[in-house]
Formats: structure tokens, sequence, C-alpha cells
């Protein structure tokens, strides 16, 4: 028997209606705030995330699927969306267009995780970025939308955990003050903070080892050691989130895995559902397309982790969602047969959401299947109705059966079924 890959998982109805009316309000609210979407290719050149999220980053070090094509080529699966939106908007010359350019993608991200509950290797992000914009108000309106986005899902108790990371020109100064904080200890780190004192001290602060987190507690906040710019900027986000009325806190240890951010980097987490929720990260990252060759161009963005916000979605979202009322449609005999799928036409493009029986159940059998699977009403098509123009209707809910005139069969769905609910 041959079984998915580890780490991967097949999404099964009605779960699926949940992914899809998800991003079905990602597209209506990033819509509303004049995003568009860019679907940019799931694998890449190798060379594009190194130089992107950073050669010294978990996720390029350690978690790439990373692999030569026929031609020796190195190509890499996509472990993230701001990248490619980056290469993509250089290759493209987007910069002939009018900015800020606000995009979103919607899509699959693979990375060799390590197995634990709610971490994948295939998973799927929904990300926004905003190009050629580098004042606050950004920063400010990306929240916004985030925030837009998850209280249309439900959510309530939502907090922005916050951070300034200052400019590029800052961090040599904070990598030294993390070194010299931690070299003391070196010997307490894991395995991996050891090297990554060397090679990228920053990521230190963000590994998950507890003895870890308890040392950097100690690294003095990057805000200390950031630009007076950088302050203001971070300062200014924050103002305009008070005056939102969005809650947010300082989090100094917030430094999130990948190289490119600088100035303002967030997460937003709901409380309520624990320490580890962190449903969205994002940040500021005004150098990468400078970095990846293209011209000085300002980027701000987020990416929420698709998986655990179907995992965590609010009841009320869920319901609606999977409550969704159809008609069951029961034809029966060759004549009834011979019309039921000119009636399904009808219905459907009357707007009725219904399922046709095709197996040829017996009536009592199709009743009983109707009330295993949830339907709130059945129309059935025997020959007695077909000779007099009419079905039989049964609302499942109260057992009320009578008869309705085939034209009249949507309205009394839309009367009698789907406004009762
Ligand atoms: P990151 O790109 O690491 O900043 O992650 C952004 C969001 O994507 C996180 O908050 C997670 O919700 C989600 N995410 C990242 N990696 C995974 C994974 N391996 N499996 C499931 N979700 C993930």
């Amino acid at each position: 028997m041959i079984q998915r890959p580890r780490g991967t998982r097949d999404l099964l109805p009605p779960e699926a209606r949940l992914w899809q009316a998800v991003e079905a309000t990602a597209h209506e609210v990033f819509g509303s705030f004049g995003a568009e979407e860019i679907r940019t290719p799931i694998f890449e050149a190798t060379e594009l995330f190194v130089r992107s999220v950073g050669e010294t980053t978990d996720i390029v070090h350690k978690e790439m699927y990373t692999f030569s094509d026929r031609k020796g080529r190195s190509l890499s699966l996509r472990p993230e969306g701001t990248a490619g939106v980056a290469r993509a908007w250089i290759e493209n010359r987007l910069e002939d267009r009018s900015h800020p350019l606000r995009l979103y993608y919607i899509g699959p991200m693979f990375r060799y995780e390590r197995m634990q509950r709610g971490r994948y290797r295939q998973f799927a992000q929904i990300g926004l970025e905003i190009l050629g914009a580098d004042s606050p108000l950004a920063d400010a309106e990306l929240l916004l939308v985030l925030h837009e986005f998850l209280t249309r899902l439900g959510f309530q108790d939502l907090l922005v955990h916050l951070n300034n990371l200052g400019d590029p020109e800052d961090r040599p100064r904070y990598l030294e003050a993390i070194r010299t904080t931690l070299r003391p200890y070196r010997g307490d780190l894991c395995t991996d903070c050891r090297r990554r004192l060397d090679e990228n001290p920053l990521r230190v602060l963000d590994c998950k080892v507890p003895r870890c987190q308890e040392l950097a507690a100690a690294v003095p906040p990057v805000g200390e050691v950031a630009s007076e710019a950088s302050r203001r900027h971070v300062g200014e986000v924050e103002e305009r989130l008070s005056a939102l009325g969005i809650p947010f806190v300082r989090n100094p240890l917030l430094v999130r895995g990948l190289d490119y951010y600088l100035r303002t980097v967030f997460e937003v987490v709901s409380p309520e559902l624990g320490t580890g929720a962190v449903l969205c990260g994002g940040g500021r990252y005004d150098r990468l397309i400078a970095d990846l060759g293209g011209p000085a161009i300002p980027g701000t963005g987020f990416a929420i982790g698709e998986d655990r916000l179907v995992e965590v979605v609010p009841e009320h979202f869920r319901q609606q969602v999977l409550a969704r009322p159809r008609l069951y449609l029961i034809p029966l005999g060759d004549a009834a047969c011979g019309k039921v799928l000119e009636l399904s036409r009808q219905l459907v493009r009357a707007g009725v959401p219904l399922e046709l029986e095709l197996g040829g159940r017996s009536l009592k059998a199709a009743l009983r299947r109707a009330d295993r699977d949830g339907f709130r009403a059945a129309a059935i098509l025997g020959e007695a109705e077909l000779g007099r123009g009419v079905v039989t209707v049964r609302n499942l809910g109260t057992g009320e059966q009578q008869q309705v005139d085939t034209s009249r069969l949507a309205a009394w769905w839309f009367d009698r079924i789907a406004e009762q609910h």
C-alpha cells in the first residue's frame, strides 16, 4: 500500500470546504483593500532562497527540499512566499506599475520539518505584500487588513506581538550584544545555538529549546541598539494600531526566522488558543528586492499559516460553512431518470444546491440516506409526478410532505427550506 509522504495530508470533504471558505474570505477582504492576487511557481532556483531567506537560517540550512533537475540546475520547493513575489516583481518589471502595489498569494509551501503537531512538510500560507511604501502607515495598513480578515473569520481575542529589528546598519552592533551576553554560557546552549552564535546569533533568540530561551532573555532588547529612525518608525506603527483599537504588545525576543526583515516585525496570536498558536508572522523587508538585484524598493508583508488557521477557526464560522443545506433529488424509474438531469440544471441555474441520487436506491433507502447525510429536503420524482408536472417534496426536518409544480420547486426551496436556516 502506497502511503502519502510524512508531513503531508489529504484534505477531505467536508474539511476542504472550510479551506475554500477561508480562501474566499481572503480574496474578498484583501481585494477590498485594493490587493491583487499573484501566483508564482512552487519551485524556484535554490539561490533565490539562499540570497533572500538567508543561508544560515534553519529554513534554508536544514529544511529546504532541494533537488537537481535533469540539466543539473539546483531547484528548491518554495519554503515561503515573499522571495518568489520579490523575484517576480523584478523579473516582470512591475516597477512600471502604480505603487504601492498590494499583492497577495495563497498556496502550498514546503519545509522539511521535524515531525510535531501542527507542523507539516507541505503546508499552505496566505500572504500579503505591500511593495513601494516605506512609511509606518503601510505596516499599519497591513496589520489592519490582517485584523479585518481574522475578525471576519470570527476571531475575537487577537493580539499582535511587535518588535523593532532596527536597520541593517544596526545589525552588527546587535549581533555583538547577543554574542557578548551569551558567550559565557556557550556550553549551556543547544548544539544548534552554539553554531548559530557564530554564524547568525539572531537565530538564537527564536530557538525553541527552553534553556536557550532562558539565556536569551538576558540579551538586551534590540530596540536599545536600533537607530533613531527605526524606533520612530515602529513607534508610529504602534500609534496607528492604538488609534484603530487593535491590541498589541512589544515582544523584544521576537526576531522571526528569516534574515530579510528589518524595523517592524510581528506575529499575531490568539491567546485563547495557547502560547503556540501563532497564526501569522510578518514584517518589513526594505532591502530584499535590492539584495536580489532589483531597484531599492521597500516592502512589508505577512504570511498566515492556513493549516493552523483552519484548525482553530472559530466554531461559528465552522458551523456556518459546514451546515450548507442541500436538496436531495430522487428519481424513481426510467422515465424520471430521463427528466431528472434537466430538472437539476434548472434548479442549479436558479441557485439551489442539490445532489442527485444516482445509485438507484429505493425510496425508503434514499430517505434513510438523506437523513444520515444531513440533507434538509428531498424532492421525489416518480412516474405519477412526471405525468402531472409536479414533484413530491419532503421537509426532512419536520417530515412534512406535499406536491409542488416543477416550475415552483426552486421557490419552494428558498421560501420553505433555505429561509429557515
Ligand atoms: P513563517 O513563514 O515561518 O514566518 O510562518 C508563518 C506562518 O506559517 C506560521 O505562523 C505558521 O502558522 C505557518 N507555518 C510555518 N511553517 C509551517 C509548517 N511547517 N506547518 C504548518 N504551518 C506552518
